[in-house]
């Protein structure tokens, strides 16, 4: 099974959840509250430390039920245990 790619996190913008590109968010909205597309789960964004200079999400609290953290998905996706609505 193909995982999903994590280029995209949501943003709260006026009280009202945005999906942005990680390299938006980065650049543009360093400030705001950023949570997982996925799990709802709080999330930074962290800066790869390669060549590349990549973009990734990190789950500021880890849960097993989120693909976008494959280290420890069980396999069925579920709501992050402290999820931000
Ligand atoms: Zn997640």
């Amino acid at each position: 099974m193909a995982m999903p790619d994590a280029t995209e996190c949501e943003i709260r913008i006026d009280g009202a959840w945005r999906s942005v590109s990680l390299g938006e968010a980065h650049a543009r909205h360093s400030s705001a509250i950023k949570r997982c597309p996925t799990c709802h789960g709080r999330v930074s964004i962290n800066v790869n430390g390669t060549a590349q200079g990549g973009l990734f999400l990190q789950h500021r609290r880890g849960h097993d039920g989120c693909p976008l953290m494959p280290a420890r998905f069980t396999g069925e996706v579920s709501l992050h245990p402290q999820a931000v609505e």
